[in-house]
C-alpha cells in the first residue's frame, strides 16, 4: 500500500510517499481503510519537530483521520467491520490503510461523508473544551475567536454561536473574515489592524473580553491578556506563531486573570471531560447547528503541498487528504 514516510523531522518536503507493507492490527487494535486524514497544525509541528511531544522517526503523520473498519485483533469487541468510525489514533492516518487503538474510535454520525469524520473530531472537541470545560463560557457572555477561519476557528464559531455566545473574530485577511462573519461571528477584525486592541475592547462594552481563545502566542499572548476583561478566561490553545511568548504573573494578580493551558491529548483520557462534550456535541451535530468545516482537500501525493499551504496561512476549514 501507498503511505506516506518521514525519516528526518524538517519542513513539509521531508514528506515522502512510499510502498510499504499493509499493516497487521495487534491485539486491541482495528485497521481502517483511510477515506481522509484531517490535518491539524499540530501535525505540521510533529513532522517540525516542535510539537509537544517527541516525534520519533521514521513514521507515518496523520493523527487524525476516518475510514472503514477492514479487520479487527484479538480481543477488540463493539466495533463493526464495514462500518465508518474516525480515529484520533496519534499517527499512522496518511496511508492506504492505518491502524487505531479500538480505544480511539469514535463513533461517527450517519448523515457524515469520511472528509466529514475526519474533519470533527479534534476540532470540535477542542472548541468545547475551550468554551465550556475550561473557558466556562455562558450564554450571552463575548469570546474572542483567533484564526477564526480555520479548523479550530471555524469550529469555535460555530459551537459558540450555538450555545447563545457573543464572538469577535480575528483573522489575517478579508476573505478569512467573511467566512467568520458567515459563520456567525458578530464583530471582526483584522489580525493586523494597528487597533486592534482597542477595538476588541470596544466591541465587548470597552471593558475587554472574558473569555479568550488563544491560539497564535508569542508577541500576541500578550495582547491577548490587554485585550481580557477584569477577571477575563485566556485559554491557551496553541502557539502557531511559533515564537516564545513570557507571562508575568503580577499582572495577572492585578487584574483577576485566568490562564489556562488547553491539550485535547490529555483532556481525552479524562472520561468524564470527554463524555459530557460528546453528550453537549451530538445534538448539535444532529441539528446541524455544527457541521464540520471541510477545506481544500488533496491527494496523498500532494501531502506536502497540504502542509506547506497550512504553514503559509493559506487554507481555511480543515485540511482533508485522501489517501
Ligand atoms: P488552522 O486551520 O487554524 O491553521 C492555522 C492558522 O493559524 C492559520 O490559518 C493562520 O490563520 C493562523 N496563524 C497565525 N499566525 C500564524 C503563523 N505565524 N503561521 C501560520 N499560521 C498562523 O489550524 P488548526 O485548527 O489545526 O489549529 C489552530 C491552532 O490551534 C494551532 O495553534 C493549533 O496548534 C491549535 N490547536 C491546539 C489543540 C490543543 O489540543 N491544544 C487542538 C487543536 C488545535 P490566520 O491567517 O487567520 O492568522
Amino acid at each position: 500500500m501507498k503511505a506516506v514516510v518521514v525519516e528526518e523531522l524538517g519542513p513539509p518536503e521531508v514528506m515522502q510517499v512510499r510502498e510499504v507493507p499493509r499493516p497487521q492490527p495487534g491485539p486491541g487494535e482495528v485497521r481502517l481503510r483511510v477515506e481522509a486524514v484531517g490535518i491539524n497544525f499540530a501535525d505540521v509541528l510533529a513532522v517540525a519537530g516542535e510539537y509537544l511531544t517527541r516525534t520519533k522517526v521514521p513514521y507515518t503523520p496523520g493523527m487524525e483521520f476516518a475510514g472503514i473498519v477492514d479487520a479487527l485483533g484479538e480481543g477488540v469487541t463493539g466495533v463493526e467491520v464495514g462500518g465508518r468510525v474516525a480515529s484520533l489514533g496519534g499517527r499512522g492516518g496518511l496511508a492506504e490503510y492505518a491502524l487505531s487503538p479500538a480505544a480511539a474510535l469514535i463513533p461517527v454520525p450517519p448523515s457524515f461523508s469520511g472528509a466529514q469524520a475526519a474533519a470533527f473530531p479534534v476540532s470540535y472537541f477542542t472548541a468545547y473544551h475551550g468554551l465550556k470545560t475550561l473557558g466556562h463560557g455562558r450564554e450571552g457572555e463575548w469570546v474572542l475567536v483567533q484564526a477564526a477561519a480555520g479548523a479550530l476557528g471555524t469550529a469555535s464559531i460555530q459551537l459558540a454561536k450555538a450555545l447563545g455566545m457573543r464572538i469577535v473574530a480575528m483573522a489575517s485577511t478579508e476573505e478569512k473574515l467573511g467566512i467568520a462573519r458567515d459563520l456567525g461571528a458578530d464583530v471582526t477584525l483584522l489580525q493586523d489592524d494597528p487597533e486592534r486592541v482597542q477595538k476588541v475592547r470596544d466591541a465587548a462594552g470597552g471593558g475587554g473580553v472574558p473569555l479568550i481563545l488563544e491560539v497564535v502566542g508569542g508577541r500576541r499572548f500578550q495582547e491577548s491578556l490587554d485585550m481580557a476583561a477584569n477577571r477575563g478566561r485566556v485559554i491557551v490553545i496553541g502557539n502557531a506563531s511559533r515564537e516564545q511568548a513570557s507571562l508575568r504573573p503580577v499582572e495577572l494578580m492585578k487584574r483577576n486573570l485566568t490562564v489556562t493551558g488547553l491539550w485535547l491529548t490529555s483532556l481525552m483520557g479524562d472520561r468524564e471531560a470527554t463524555r459530557e462534550a460528546a453528550q453537549a456535541l451530538t445534538p448539535l451535530v444532529a441539528s446541524g447547528q455544527v457541521t464540520p468545516q471541510v477545506g481544500p482537500t488533496y491527494g496523498l501525493a500532494e501531502s506536502a503541498r497540504a502542509f506547506r499551504d497550512i504553514l503559509d496561512r493559506k487554507t481555511t476549514g480543515k485540511v482533508i487528504i485522501e489517501p
